[in-house]
């Protein structure tokens, strides 16, 4: 066994929660199969972890090609998506040989399918640029692109999909779902093959277009796609629970500061809790005083600035302060959300900035 600091901090992982939250995709999208967005190792919960805890996901989808292949010799034989498709010629032959799926969005990666000679045949999904205007053919060049993938006999099937931009807030002033939803189905009129639409918050707010599959991603980690809606209203159960616990305490006396800048300057006798968690494991630095942590079970929260390997936190409150007590940074009693929202970022990204030093652990 390699040598394993005793550092407490950890990020449990609850299959029951995943599960929990692919039932409430289901609930939402009786009739579509589901991919299960696995990319950026699994939001951070770790891919291959996430697959296992899935089995009822109907495919898994993600940007990286090794995570694909790491699932295939792991022996996972469910229908993998590739949601940028390949990045060179060779890579469509990798897709070949290990059967899997790609978005197909520029004509470069048409030209390179074009050009290969491949073992077997592969499953294109071709993206559609519904106004988003990231990746995707144009509705216009969508017939074109048909035909030519129809005419080449290294295409097994061909499939539709587009993303959406708002679909997490009601656009009166941006490009909307409905807006999206028109651009793709004129674009799509009269030709046959599978479509996917939906992501997480349209899932949860669009659900009678859900079409043949649907794309979660964040739901199934049970966080909240919306700014106005918080994860327990959408039903959805945290799966990451980020953990550690007090390594040193201290004690402030009125005009004395905690950590670098001395950001927090005590005005009463204040006890400070250090916790083992910072930066460089995925805490974030601009969370400002107040942003909510829970100790021992009970609510306090951040004071002073968050340090490469430590934060701080308010123990004042708290009965018997002593080294070694939990500390929850996210998860159950503290939504990833509400740390997300007070570090003006998103639960997103704080998932797949946990760091790989991190422990990350089955619960
Ligand atoms: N589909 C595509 C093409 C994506 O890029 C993503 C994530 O960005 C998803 C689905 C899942 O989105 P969400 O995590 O918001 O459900």
């Amino acid at each position: 066994m390699p040598f394993r600091h005793a550092r407490p901090l950890v990020a449990e992982v609850s299959h029951s929660a995943l599960q929990h939250n692919l039932a409430v995709v289901k609930q939402q999208a009786p009739y579509s199969r589901i991919w299960a967005v696995i990319k950026a190792d699994g939001y951070g919960h770790g891919a291959l972890r996430v697959a296992d805890a899935l089995p009822r996901a109907d495919g898994l989808a993600m940007l990286e090609m090794e995570t694909a292949l790491a699932l295939r010799e792991d022996k996972e034989t469910r229908p993998i998506l590739l949601l940028e498709g390949v990045f060179n010629a060779e890579e469509w032959r990798l897709c070949a040989q290990h059967q899997l799926q790609a978005t197909l969005h520029s004509e470069a990666q048409l030209r390179w399918l074009e050009t290969q000679r491949l073992p077997a045949p592969v499953v294109v999904h071709v993206k559609i640029n519904t106004g988003m205007n990231r990746l995707g053919f144009l509705p216009n060049q969508v017939t074109t692109v048909y035909q030519r993938l129809l005419a080449s006999k290294q295409v097994a099937d061909i499939r539709w999909l587009t993303h959406f931009a708002n679909a997490d807030h009601d656009a009166h002033d941006t490009l909307s779902v409905s807006q999206q939803l028109t651009a793709f189905d004129t674009a799509l009129a009269g030709l046959p093959g599978l479509r996917s639409v939906s992501n997480s918050a349209a899932i949860l707010r669009h659900a009678g277009h859900a079409a043949d599959w649907v794309r979660p991603g964040i739901m199934l980690y049970g966080a909240t796609p919306f700014a106005d809606q918080s994860a327990a209203q959408c039903g959805l159960r945290p799966a990451m629970t980020l953990r550690s616990e007090i390594i040193a305490i201290q004690t402030l006396t009125p005009g004395q500061a905690v950590g670098y800048g001395s950001r927090f300057v005590a005005t009463t006798e204040t006890v400070i809790g250090v916790v083992a968690c910072g930066y460089a494991d995925g805490y974030p630095r601009h969370a400002p005083d107040g942003t909510p942590v829970a100790v021992a079970n009970l609510p306090s929260r951040l004071l002073g600035r968050v340090s490469m390997d430590m934060l701080t936190i308010d123990l004042t409150a708290i009965p018997r302060p002593q080294i070694g007590m939990p500390v929850e940074l996210w998860g159950q009693q503290v939504p990833i959300d509400a740390v997300a929202q007070a570090a003006g970022t998103i639960g997103y990204e704080l998932m797949c900035a946990v760091a790989p030093r991190v422990d990350v652990v089955d619960v």
